[in-house]
């Protein structure tokens, strides 16, 4: 069999179809060799030969656990292997309390749903632009105290006209933008789309910055945030390290990942799974009979809203685990 390598396409929406199935099939589908994360320099051996991505597979290393604890030097991947091999959680408590103690409340969990048209659409905006259509938002007015159906509100296009007045409309109408914390998983990606939809409407430029700038990272509790938490004195390994890991992540601080970990929720039974499933909906309202339309709507709205109540699930797990 000839050798793996950029060819493969591995992990690539236009990857081999047969690496899957054929010459990628030893690979385990969690916790292989390819899941320690940020791992682009890959290991060096014992005979001093640096091994890294596809090569790694190619010279018969495919579990995590292929590579001896000798031949890792990151702490992270010390834990990763750890937690791996013995099935334990790697917890900071401390890092964790830091970083929870340091939101303000009200909480405003959210999550924007967007369509990167090749072509623009609207007033604007450039090829690719994140359009957003739709959000959700879960509002935590004190720790631990959200209701998932009277203390949210979702906005989804009803059309694919353009609709992004409205939805900062419908969005500033339900935060106070002088108070609180906008928080998200990848809080840069709604950040992002905030900004883009401040310079676009400069009537709500001055709202909308106001709430860019109280923003906080899911990600930066669960995984880590190096300038954080150095302004609040952590030094040393403390600053490298993740705040949380188990194996169920396999490398991955996704939400996909991290709620399965926190909660008994998942995104398998639902209808709209993921954001590239939510825009081939969006895409198509126009081809939708009425029956199919109110069916996708809804599963829009579904999907979306799981996205925020995920992470208020998430960080009531995590007051939990540093009690
Ligand atoms: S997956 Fe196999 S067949 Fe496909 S490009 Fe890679 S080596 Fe070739």
């Amino acid at each position: 069999m000839c050798p793996l390598g950029s060819a493969c396409g591995y992990k690539k929406v236009n990857g081999c179809k047969f690496f899957k199935t054929v010459c990628g099939k030893e690979l385990p589908s969690t916790n292989s060799v390819l899941n320690y994360v940020n791992n682009g320099f890959g290991f060096v051996f014992e005979n001093g030969k640096r091994l890294k991505g596809l090569e790694l597979i190619n010279a018969g290393y495919y579990d995590m656990l292929d590579i001896d604890e000798k031949w890792i030097t990151k702490e992270n991947h010390k834990i990763q292997r750890e937690c791996y091999q013995n099935h334990t959680q790697y917890v900071n408590k401390e890092k964790i309390k830091v970083a929870l103690d340091s939101l303000e409340y009200p909480i405003y969990h959210l999550d924007f749903e967007t369509f990167p048209c090749p072509l623009p659409r609207f007033r604007g905006e450039h090829p690719y632009t994140q359009s957003p259509f739709e959000f959700s938002l879960h509002i935590e007015t004190k720790p631990g105290v959200c209701d998932i159906e009277k203390d949210h509100v979702v906005f989804l296009a009803k059309t694919m006209n353009d609709e992004r007045e409205e939805l900062i409309k419908c969005l500033l109408e339900h935060v106070d933008v002088h108070k609180g914390t906008l928080f998200a998983q990848n809080v840069s990606f709604e950040k992002g789309r905030i900004k883009e939809l401040a310079s676009i409407f400069p009537k709500y430029q001055k709202d909308l910055m106001c709430l860019y700038n109280r923003s906080f990272d899911l990600l930066w509790i669960i995984n880590n945030r190096k300038e954080f938490y150095q302004e609040k004195g952590f030094k040393g390994k403390d600053l490298e390290t993740f705040n949380f890991y188990d194996e169920r992540l396999s490398g991955s601080f996704s939400i996909k990942k991290t709620l399965p970990v926190f909660s008994s929720l998942s995104y398998k039974d639902l209808d709209v799974k993921n954001g590239t499933e939510a825009i081939i909906v969006y895409a198509n309202y126009n081809r939708m009979s009425k029956e199919e339309f109110d069916k996708n709507y809804q599963a829009l709205i579904t999907y979306c809203t799981q996205d925020t109540w995920s992470m208020v699930l998430i960080l009531q797990a995590l007051r939990a685990l540093i009690m």
